[in-house]
């Protein structure tokens, strides 16, 4: 640094009252090109220092008044060693005024007499002295302000004692005043919970390794979090490990937050919030490529309105921004695992993954269109849309986000345009099906309301003594012209809508008071099977349900037969076994339903608690007249029995049929052989015919039929 101009321009205050020494003292110094303020007292040296600031005091000690010490002290009181330097003019050999002076405050002192020559210099260094700490001070001040904008602190931790220091621009950050710390546990203390393992793994990194570290992470101070970035220097110690470790830390919490307004307004429609058609194809494709469950389904919806440009007309661009966000906001109602976004000015699309069946797709797409249905209140105009949602569905179509997006937006202009329907799958056969479905369902709804659900029942004979000993209940669906619908076809509906819940109350209550009304008539006990589905078979309340409708036809329980088949079996085989004992200590018999067209069957079936099997028509229909294609019923029949197990085959509609499962040990049998299912009135003629014929049975104790 150049000092020698600044030193020319200087300034010095001489305060002393011997006018001989201060004009001397003015006279020398201005020789040397310093401007000079002359001050005759303490006071007066006080005074000037009001108006004026010099770069350096000359004061005698000695005057009247206020003398140089205590006017040294009174300059200290109010500005620094640098930033007013004072030089006192002692005695000479006057030891105890030296030290006075320096404990006043002044910077250095001269004896007196003077010497003119060596004043010069002693003047000259303490300028120069003064102009470089003046340097230093505001070089310190700068650093210190630019690690206060930059939020940058600096910090050291000693190892043995784990001691931690932080320099003040750390403590700056905090508006509290409170914070103080002191240790690296208290710094842990404060860093986010989530992130003190990965922070105290990052130091015991360091330590292990002596590498330069950079990491993020959060920080929390008066429930307030920032995000600090740690840097950790790597040491160059030649002190045994002994040095501490430091670094530096920053805090980045508004660059963050400012990065991540950044990210999401580039990935957010910023009417809506929603994400934008960019931000759609990438969250679909990361869905997609994470997708490992392939029963489950993911749906890609696209929601458009009819009558859209009508509405455009009648409202501002106010009110229609208004308008779209609250359309959002419904949305955003349905489920919050969804994902929503805006693909276009009046097209959304939510995608919806995890899905086990095609149907619940239909119930999202109702809650959506009933929630959009509502009338919207905008700037006090009440508006009603109309939606559509065309649909695609992963993994079916494509598994491509672009195509999965496309194919939904093409359904969706087919729902408006051509087929003019409120729901379009892109997928022809899935329209297919979900016309059907929703045919079916209403047909169950309307059969519950006009009574047209009936019970057939098919009779079940001992095949040795020839008995008729049970009935399996069927229910049908009489339709509006009169036809019958095949439970195949509506079972599998009233499952997925929930509505076998009630159907299945129907069916046990039905079969109970068609049980008691057999009974009345005089027909001897029947053990009849009652079909149970798996929403059913999972029903808390079924087992309350059974003993409920036993109790009110006051039905021996030994009547009840409940078939199950293996899938449901299998589903959760610990809560099957417990639901099943719970129905047999009930005295129900419990009949695994189409056995053999499960795989798993075999392996698992001794754990289950049940009576008798079914063998599935499947292993019975191809059976032919020497006993071809009979292995399967065979292998089943014989190990049934080695379980202790009785079984009955199904679908026998030939003679042959009957001799082979006779000869080879089945107990009973049910098919067409005997009997098609029977409306309850046919089914006691058939029964009062073949009792007329084969003679009253003989009452067995265990109707499920003995080995
Ligand atoms: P499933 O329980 O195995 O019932 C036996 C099916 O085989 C009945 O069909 C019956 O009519 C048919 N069948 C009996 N013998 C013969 C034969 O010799 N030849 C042929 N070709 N078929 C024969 P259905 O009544 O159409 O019932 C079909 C399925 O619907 C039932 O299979 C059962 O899974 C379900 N289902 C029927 N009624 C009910 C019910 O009340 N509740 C529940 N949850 N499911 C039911
Ligand atoms: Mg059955
Ligand atoms: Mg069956």
């Amino acid at each position: 640094m150049d000092t020698s101009k600044t030193i020319l321009h200087n300034t010095i205050m001489v305060v002393d009252d011997d006018s001989v020494t201060r004009m001397t003292l003015c006279k020398m110094l201005q020789g040397e090109k310093y401007n000079v303020i002359e001050a005759t007292s303490g006071e007066t040296a006080l005074e000037q220092l009001e108006k004026q600031k010099p770069d350096l005091i000359l004061m005698d000690v000695l005057m009247p008044g206020i003398n140089g010490f205590e006017a040294c002290q009174r300059i200290r009181d109010k500005y620094t060693y640098n930033e007013v330097p004072v030089i006192m003019l002692t005695g000479l050999n006057d030891v105890s005024s030296v030290d006075d002076a320096f404990d006043a405050g002044a910077n250095d002192f001269i004896t007196k007499p003077i010497n003119w020559p060596l004043l010069i210099k002693r003047v000259r260094y303490a300028l120069r002295d003064r102009q470089i700490q003046l340097a230093m001070e505001q070089n310190e001040a700068r650093l210190n302000q630019a690690q206060q904008i930059a939020k940058l602190a600096y910090w050291q931790l000693d190892k043995p004692t784990q001691k931690m220091l932080f320099s003040d621009t750390f403590y700056q950050q905090f508006p509290s005043k409170k914070i103080s710390l002191n240790s690296f546990n208290d710094y842990l203390m404060l860093t986010h919970p989530e992130d003190r393992t990965y922070v105290q793994n990052k130091f015991t990194e360091h330590l292990i390794h002596n590498k330069p570290m950079e990491f993020d992470h959060r920080f929390q101070v008066d429930h307030k979090t920032y995000v600090f970035h740690l840097n950790i220097e790597a040491s160059n110690d030649q002190n045994g490990g002994a040095s501490p470790i430091q670094g530096i830390v920053q805090n980045i919490t508004q660059q963050r937050n400012a990065e991540a307004l950044l990210e999401f307004q580039k990935n957010h429609d910023d009417i809506t919030g929603l994400s934008n058609k960019r931000h759609l194809h990438s969250q679909l494709q990361e869905i997609i490529n994470n997708h490992t469950e392939d029963k489950q389904l993911i749906a890609i919806m696209a929601i458009g309105f009819n009558r859209f440009d009508e509405i455009h007309h009648s409202i501002d661009n106010h009110s229609m921004d208004i308008l779209f966000r609250c359309i959002a906001q419904r949305l955003k109602g349905i489920n919050s695992d969804n994902i929503l976004g805006r693909y276009n000015t009046d097209t959304f699309i939510c995608i919806q993954k995890n899905i086990d069946r095609i149907d619940m797709i239909e119930q999202v797409v109702e809650n959506i269109q009933s929630r959009l249905k509502q009338a919207f209140m905008i700037e006090g105009q009440e508006i009603f849309l109309d939606s559509q949602v065309g649909i695609s569905i992963f993994p079916m179509e494509d598994d491509s986000a672009d195509a999965l997006i496309t194919n939904s937006i093409i359904a969706l202009n087919s729902a408006k345009q051509e087929i003019h329907e409120s729901i379009c799958f892109h997928s022809q056969s899935m329209n297919t099906r979900a016309r059907k479905f929703r045919d079916i369902e209403s047909q169950i709804r309307k059969a519950i309301d006009e009574n047209r659900l009936e019970l057939f029942y098919q009779p079940q004979i001992d095949i040795h003594s020839r008995q008729l000993v049970g009935a399996e209940a069927l229910i049908r669906l009489k339709l509006s012209d009169n036809n019958w619908m095949s439970p195949i076809d509506f079972i599998p509906v009233a499952e997925e809508t929930g509505l076998i819940i009630p159907v299945g109350y129907w069916i046990i209550d039905s079969a109970c008071q068609q049980i008691k009304h057999w009974l009345d008539s005089g027909m001897h006990k029947l053990r009849v099977g009652i079909n149970l589905s798996a929403k059913q078979f999972g029903d808390r309340e079924l087992v309350n349900k059974i003993d409920q409708c036993v109790a009110k036809y006051n039905l021996p329980s030994e009547c009840i037969d409940l078939e199950i088949t293996e899938s449901i079996a299998l589903q959760n085989i610990d809560q099957t076994i417990d639901s099943l004992q719970i129905f047999r200590q009930r005295g129900y018999t419990i009949s695994m339903d189409d056995f053999g067209t499960g795989y798993s069957s075999l392996s698992s079936l001794h754990l289950l608690p049940i009576d008798m099997l079914k063998i599935d028509r499947a292993f019975i229909k191809d059976i032919g007249p020497g006993g071809e294609n009979g292995t399967m019923a065979k292998t089943i029949i014989n190990m049934a029995h080695n379980l202790g197990l009785s079984v009955i085959a199904e679908g026998a509609e030939e003679e042959h049929h009957i001799t082979f499962l006779r000869h080879n040990g089945c107990n009973e049998v049910q098919g067409f052989y005997y009997s098609r299912p029977l409306p309850a009135k046919e089914f006691y003629d058939y029964y009062t015919s073949y009792i007329a014929k084969t003679g009253e049975p003989l009452q067995n104790e265990n109707l499920a039929g003995n080995q």
